[in-house]
């Protein structure tokens, strides 16, 4: 999709650290971490957020996990702990619209979910 940032970085117009790709997934770190290890897992495809998955897209989405587990090991916080997750829409606090899961880790990272 033009002008969408994650779209640039999956066809190489917008330069990202890559740490992981196949035919339908893609995974590079985050410009600005939040955690030593922070990493944004995207379908190759296009699509806002959870709310636009098509039925086509699920079996991708669904690979989400196991990517993350596998990115988790390579990284050494696989028995640590790490989190895994997606802000969908604007009260989900969604501010790049090209579906996108966080895996984070590396540090305790709290039980915060929602700001105060
Ligand atoms: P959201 O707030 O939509 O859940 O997360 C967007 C994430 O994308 C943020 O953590 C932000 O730091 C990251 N981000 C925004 N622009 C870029 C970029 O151009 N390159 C990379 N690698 N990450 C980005
Ligand atoms: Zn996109």
């Amino acid at each position: 999709m033009e002008n969408c940032l994650f779209c640039k970085i999956v066809n190489g117009t917008l330069p990202a650290h890559i740490v992981y790709s196949d035919e339908t997934l893609t995974a590079f770190k985050d410009i600005h971490p939040q955690a030593p290890v922070h990493i944004l897992i995207i379908p190759k495809q296009h699509v806002d957020n959870l709310a636009g998955i098509s039925k086509e897209m699920t079996p991708v989405i669904s690979r989400i996990p196991e990517v993350a587990t596998v990115l988790a090991k390579e990284y050494g916080i696989d028995k640590t702990g790490f989190r895994l997750l997606t802000n969908s829409g604007s009260d989900g606090g969604q501010t790049v619209y090209h579906l996108h899961f966080h895996l984070m880790g590396g540090k305790p990272l709290g039980p915060k979910l929602v700001k105060d």
